[in-house]
This record gives C-alpha cells, sequence and structure tokens, in this order.
C-alpha cells in the first residue's frame, strides 16, 4: 500500500490537467482532477473553440452577400443571435461530457470543486477534504486581466461574451491584442458598430508589422472604428443595457456591451502556493524548469499557468510531457520553437518563427519576400481586400526564418507550411515545389 491517497492530483481539469491525467492514468498512476468550473477549461468552454464557432457563424454574412454574384437570390436574410448563441452553448456542452467521459475511461477521479496546495503532498478540496498524493500538478490556466478604472463591474469579458442574452447593437472593446481583434470581427460581421480602443497605438503586438497595418486597413474599410493612444477613464452604466465609457483626452462612447480584452494572468489567487513554498515569478506565473517541476520537488506545473506561451497545443505538450516524464519513465522536453499562431480576426492573420523586425535584430542580414495578391474570391465579389505574405530569409543560408500570413484560411495553410519552417527548409526548397494553381496557397511557392 503506497501513503498517499493518489500518484497524482491535477488540479484544473483544462487543455493541459486533462492531457496530463489521462496519459499518466495510462502509465498506471492513480490519478484524480479537481476543477472548479467546468471540464474542458478556458479553451474548450470559454475561449479558442466557442469563438471559433462565432467566427464560422459570422462568416455567413460575407458569403450570402457574396451569393448574389455567384447566381444565388436569397430574399429574406435574417441573423438571429440568440439561436447561433444556443447552438455554440450546446456543443460546449457537448465537448464538457466528451473530455468528462476521456477521465472516466481513464479511471480519473474527479471533484467538481475547487482545490487548493495543502502542502508539497497535499491538496484542500473546497468541501474541507484534504487529500494527499505523491506528486501534485497545477493546470489552473490563466484569467483575465481587469484594469483597474471606476466602473470595470459593467465591463464584460470573454468569459461572458458567449452568453449575451441580446445581440449588442454597439460594442465598444478593450485592448487590440487576440481577443480583441477576433471579436471585432465577429460583431462587426454579425452587423453591430464596433470600436476598438487601446491604449498604445498599434494593434497585436508582436507580430509581423505589414501584415498587421494591413489588417487594420481592411477592417477600418470594414466599419471598425479604432482609437489608439485612448485610455479608459471610467465607464458610467445608464438605464437598459447601455454603458457610457468615458475617456482620458477623447470623446465619450456609448456602447451596449464594454469587452475588456487587455490580456490574462496566470491564475493562481488563493492557490496555497506558500503552503509548498513556492514563490510567484515577476509576471506572476508559476515558474518551472524544463521539466515543467516547480520550486517544490513534487509539484509541478503546466499550461498558462506557468505564463510560457498562452496557447492550447502547448498546455496540451507540457501536459504530455510531464506524464511521460513523471509517470512513464520517458523524461521528455517541450521545443517552444517555430510555435505557429493565428489570430481569428477577418481576414485572419497567422505566422510562425521570426517578424521581419526580430529577424533584422537577430539575424543582421536577412532577405524579405512577399506576395500582394487579391484572391480570386474578393476578386469575383468585387471586394478590393489584398492577401499579404511575408517570408523572410537568412540571407547567408537561404533557410526560411519566418512565415507570415493575411487573408482567407491563413491558418489552416500556414499550420501545413509550418513544417517546413520547422523543418528548416529553404526558400530555394519552396521554390522548388510546384505550384497548386488556383490556390491563395500557392503564393508561398511563387514569392519574390
Ligand atoms: P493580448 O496580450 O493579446 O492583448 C492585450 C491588449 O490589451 C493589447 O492590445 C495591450 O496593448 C492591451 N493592454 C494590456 N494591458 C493593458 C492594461 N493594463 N490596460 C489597458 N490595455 C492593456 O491579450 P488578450 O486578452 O487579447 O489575449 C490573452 C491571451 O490569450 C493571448 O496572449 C493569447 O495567448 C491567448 N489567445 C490566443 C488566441 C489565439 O491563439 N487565436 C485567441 C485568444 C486568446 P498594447 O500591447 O498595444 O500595449
Amino acid at each position: 500500500m503506497t501513503e498517499y491517497d493518489y500518484d497524482l492530483f491535477v488540479i484544473g481539469a483544462g487543455s493541459g490537467g486533462v492531457r496530463a491525467s489521462r496519459v499518466a492514468a495510462s502509465h498506471g498512476a492513480r490519478v484524480a482532477v479537481a476543477e472548479e468550473h467546468r471540464v474542458g477549461g478556458t479553451c474548450v468552454i470559454r475561449g479558442c473553440v466557442p469563438k471559433k464557432m462565432l467566427v464560422y457563424g459570422s462568416h455567413f454574412a460575407e458569403e450570402l452577400r457574396d451569393a448574389s454574384h455567384y447566381g444565388w437570390t436569397i430574399d429574406a436574410m435574417h441573423f438571429d443571435w440568440a439561436s447561433l448563441r444556443d447552438t455554440v452553448l450546446r456543443d460546449v456542452d457537448r465537448l464538457e461530457i466528451t473530455y468528462t467521459n476521456t477521465l472516466d475511461a481513464h479511471e480519473v477521479a474527479h471533484f467538481h470543486e475547487r482545490a487548493t496546495i495543502a502542502g508539497p503532498h497535499a491538496v484542500r478540496l473546497a468541501s474541507g477534504r484534504e487529500i494527499s498524493a505523491k506528486v501534485i500538478l497545477i493546470a489552473t490556466g490563466a484569467v483575465p486581466v481587469m484594469p483597474e478604472v471606476e466602473g470595470i463591474e459593467y465591463a464584460i469579458t470573454s468569459n461572458e461574451v458567449f452568453h449575451l442574452p441580446t445581440f449588442p447593437g454597439r460594442v465598444l472593446i478593450q485592448g487590440a491584442g487576440y481577443i480583441a481583434m477576433e471579436f471585432a470581427g465577429i460583431f462587426n460581421a454579425l452587423g453591430a458598430h464596433v470600436t476598438v480602443v487601446n491604449r498604445s497605438d498599434q494593434i497585436l503586438r508582436g507580430y509581423d508589422e505589414s501584415l498587421r497595418d494591413r489588417l487594420l486597413q481592411i477592417t477600418m474599410t470594414r466599419g471598425i472604428d479604432y482609437r489608439f493612444h485612448c485610455p479608459i477613464r471610467r465607464i458610467e452604466k445608464r438605464e437598459g443595457e447601455a454603458r457610457v465609457v468615458h475617456f482620458d483626452g477623447h470623446d465619450p462612447i456609448e456602447a451596449d456591451i464594454v469587452l475588456v480584452a487587455t490580456g490574462r494572468r496566470p491564475n493562481v489567487n488563493g492557490l496555497g502556493l506558500e503552503n509548498a513554498g513556492i514563490a510567484l515569478g515577476f509576471r506572476g506565473e508559476i515558474p518551472v524548469d524544463g521539466h515543467n517541476r516547480t520550486s517544490c520537488e513534487s509539484i509541478y506545473a503546466v499550461g498558462d499557468v506557468t505564463d510560457r506561451i498562452q496557447l492550447t497545443p502547448v498546455a496540451i505538450r507540457e501536459g504530455h510531457a510531464f506524464a511521460d516524464t513523471v509517470f512513464g519513465g520517458t523524461p521528455r522536453v517541450i521545443d517552444y520553437g517555430c510555435v505557429p499562431n493565428a489570430v481569428f480576426s477577418q481576414p485572419p492573420l497567422a505566422g510562425v518563427g521570426l517578424t521581419e523586425a526580430q529577424a533584422r535584430v537577430n539575424h543582421g542580414n536577412i532577405r524579405v519576400y512577399s506576395s500582394d495578391f487579391r484572391p480570386m474570391k474578393n476578386i469575383f465579389a468585387e471586394r478590393h481586400e489584398r492577401g499579404l505574405y511575408k517570408m523572410v530569409v537568412c540571407a547567408e543560408s537561404g533557410k526560411v526564418l519566418g512565415l507570415h500570413m493575411l487573408g482567407h484560411e491563413a491558418p489552416e495553410i500556414l499550420q501545413a507550411a509550418a513544417i517546413a519552417v520547422k523543418a528548416g527548409l529553404t526558400k530555394d526548397d519552396f521554390d522548388a515545389t510546384m505550384a497548386l494553381h488556383p490556390s491563395m496557397a500557392e503564393e508561398l511557392v511563387l514569392m519574390r
């Protein structure tokens, strides 16, 4: 008999926690997981997955408008928010059941309550019960950052946006990062008037500058308003759902919802880390080594709570590597190089590797190739939006250092191209590949 109740206790049943639980259990560990909200975590319940469904739903606005160019007559077009919302939420329910079934199938015990660290080998459940475990994994993810301004309680975050009772005609979004640009695209396409306000003078900091500029131009043409250098001073609630947002140095704006998207911070509040002697890093994250181990020998952490790269596939890989290392006898470390990423804005943007600016700093001598093209779909629909692809190449070796794409289906195309970039292929290798015509992706092998 072992001295512990479980071999592994996981706090948080999100992407990283569920993967770690399942894989550790398949290696023979006795595993339990605690989740205070819903099994599936941010990505499945209130993030990537329902967001992507809203993106799909909103694309019909353009498709239906374009239909007339292809001979279709659509007499009555009507969008019903409640119907889209409920379909999305039903699918989230389905996914939660799938995730729960995965835990059950691997005989992972699950507790639907909050758990905190009580000691290096102990967790305390909200019900008061204390459970011992040889190893504890923290996979509690991240939570939205709420700026400290008067009336912030009248704003919502991406947690609440999927549940709106009615469709908001006027949407004000604070921030111009991933979440802001994705929801700006969704609400704009569905017919709302959207204003994006940001503290700096840019959108999507960190993405390639030319692509960001192009996205800004396109979205402005599509009707999204931007205000830069525009910090919110106060949010005032008016009658009904209306809010008036006051700024420093700008006129106030009235909106039906104020969506705050100013980043996400590691979810560590009240977690009891002090009971295991774990100190936070300077960004509020749980510091870990290459094997996801914290400063406490028996406690590990994966995913957004460690604030390495806040992306679901990264958390999943980290959870899997943790379980293989600690319970499978096959130590594995994650390679964080060339992680592809995308913003599901409209049009979407995707990238892998170094941006032009980063490559100039890191490599000095580089060559930049691009393709600025009007997709066939836009020509046919008499839409003047142009796609933009950019390839950053090491001048000496010819190796592709970065690939950045803006345009329809960019994330789908980039995932495949990222394999070539990750494999260290050169511009000549791309050029030696025959174009697939007619496609947008063929621009990848035709860049000059
Ligand atoms: P981001 O970090 O992407 O963007 C934050 C935005 O808020 C920036 O425009 C930033 O301005 C601004 N900002 C930051 N702090 C403050 C503050 N205190 N007051 C006012 N404005 C502020 O965060 P998001 O919330 O959009 O997304 C969080 C994370 O979730 C992302 O980093 C990403 O990892 C993940 N995510 C990934 C998605 C995907 O892969 N498609 C989709 C959605 C989320 P500036 O930088 O200009 O100064």
